[in-house]
């Protein structure tokens, strides 16, 4: 039986790894389905982690030290897909694609989200290259210029008008003429001068060249066609939560969730199983930044070692 099980290797779970070996757990084990450093290896760049500011590095050469900090206190790697997560006897279950079970004394799940797209045709050939669904990590290349944003819910709202603190004009398209966000929101929103409402219109196309996203060709209820000269498009049409390791053989979560699937935990990272922690981007009011998935991944390390104290 291993001390800890780690699921997923973003910064969440490689910084559950550091602080779990650090804290003095023997055998503690990430399962990443993958290579370890998550979704901001698929980014160019980064730009607000205190401490790392190089332009010429990736969001790769970024994770590259995380894992060899980890291994070096004793974190293991086993590169396996997790299915499923069960508990009983006090004792956590992890079925693994294609291996044996394994069991756990705790559980810290990291397995992150997918922001969903709008599937039009120039969204992956530009994605990263004036495609973004994130405004936190994108917004301030687009300082002073003007930039599209595609979705009519909470996130797609909030972000617009994050965006417009930092742009000089939001072009906020949605396909339909009413918003699914809080009325307080969409008030805001409609009285700030820099965003302009396009309705009923829906994005057909991401335009652009070998420098990247120029524009967006829309097309609205009545089936006219229009270009938008923009060098940045913003996607906020919802969020994938990949938490289907919490789901039992009869498609139930085994801990609380929330209506969009994200996982329900207090200050401590613990879920409603105790002994069972989730961190970063799939847990409740995540701000989806790597700073926050590693200090997720902390704290919930910090809980686990007292879980395990208190069993023994
Ligand atoms: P993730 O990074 O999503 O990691 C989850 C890991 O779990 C993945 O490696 C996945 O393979 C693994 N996994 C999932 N399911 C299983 C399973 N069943 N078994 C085993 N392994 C599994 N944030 C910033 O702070 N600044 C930025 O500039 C920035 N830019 C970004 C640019 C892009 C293009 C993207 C996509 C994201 C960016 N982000 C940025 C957001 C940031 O990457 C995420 O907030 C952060 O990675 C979340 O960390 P996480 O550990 O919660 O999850």
């Amino acid at each position: 039986m291993i001390d800890c099980a780690i699921i997923g290797g973003g910064p969440a779970g490689l910084t559950a790894g550091l602080y779990a070996t650090r804290g003095g757990l023997k055998n503690v084990v990430l399962f990443e389905k993958g290579m370890p450093g998550g979704q901001i290896t698929q980014s160019s760049e980064i730009e607000n982690y205190p401490g790392f500011f190089d332009h010429t590095k990736s969001g790769m050469d970024f994770m590259d030290g995380w894992q060899k900090q980890c291994f070096h206190f004793g974190l293991k790697h086993q590169m396996d897909e997790v299915l499923s997560v069960s508990k009983s006897d006090d004792n956590f279950t992890l079925a693994i694609r294609g291996k044996d079970p394994i069991v756990a004394k705790t559980v810290i799940v990291c397995t992150g989200s997918t922001p969903k797209r709008v599937e039009i045709k120039g969204e992956d050939e530009f994605f990263g290259r004036g495609v973004s669904t994130c405004a936190t990590c994108d917004g301030f290349f687009y300082k002073d210029k003007e930039v599209a944003v595609i979705g009519g819910g909470d996130t797609a709202l909030e972000e617009a008008y994050y965006l417009s603190n930092i742009c000089s004009k939001v072009y906020l398209i949605h396909r339909r003429d009413t918003f699914r966000a809080a009325p307080s929101t969409v008030e805001r929103v409609k009285k700030k001068e820099n965003i302009q409402l396009i309705l009923d219109t829906r994005p057909k196309e991401i335009l652009g060249d070998t420098m990247g996203a120029s524009g967006l060709l829309l097309e609205d209820k009545n089936g006219t066609t229009s270009t938008l000269n923009v060098p940045g498009v913003f996607i906020f049409v919802g969020h994938n939560v990949n938490n289907s390791v919490l789901k039992d053989k009869n498609n139930n979560f085994i801990c609380e969730v929330n209506e969009q699937g994200q996982v329900v935990v207090n200050l401590k990272m613990e879920t409603s199983i105790d002994g069972l922690f989730a961190a970063g981007d799939m847990r409740i009011d995540a701000p989806k930044q790597v700073v926050s998935a590693a200090g997720d991944g902390a704290i919930a390390a910090l809980g686990a070692i007292a879980y395990i104290q208190e069993q023994a």
